[in-house]
């Protein structure tokens, strides 16, 4: 954004790379606004910008993933035979 603050005092600010400059002129403001809009940097931090949403979101659900398989994986499976037959034997699975 270009904007007069004074007399012979024109300022270029972009607010997403937190870049300032001053210059005498309204020319000058405006050529370094197009050189700053032009550069590979500004263009990142914008794109970052836009991203970043879809990212965190991205994030998240890894973590969430990642987490379930963690307590998943502490959990120790219950140690009972598939065989209902073998279940139902009380000499082996408790009792007697
Ligand atoms: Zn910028």
């Amino acid at each position: 954004m270009i904007r007069k603050e004074g007399k012979c005092r024109w300022t270029y600010t972009c607010e997403p790379c937190e870049v300032r400059a001053t210059f005498p002129d309204q020319f000058r403001a405006i050529e370094a606004c197009h050189r700053h809009e032009r550069s590979i940097e500004h263009g990142f931090k914008l794109m970052t910008r836009a991203l970043k949403p879809i990212i965190d979101a991205y994030l998240g659900f890894a973590n969430g993933i990642i987490g379930s398989q963690k307590d998943y994986a502490l959990i120790p499976p219950p140690n009972l035979p598939h065989d209902p037959t073998l279940v139902r034997d009380r000499r082996k699975w408790g009792g007697r």
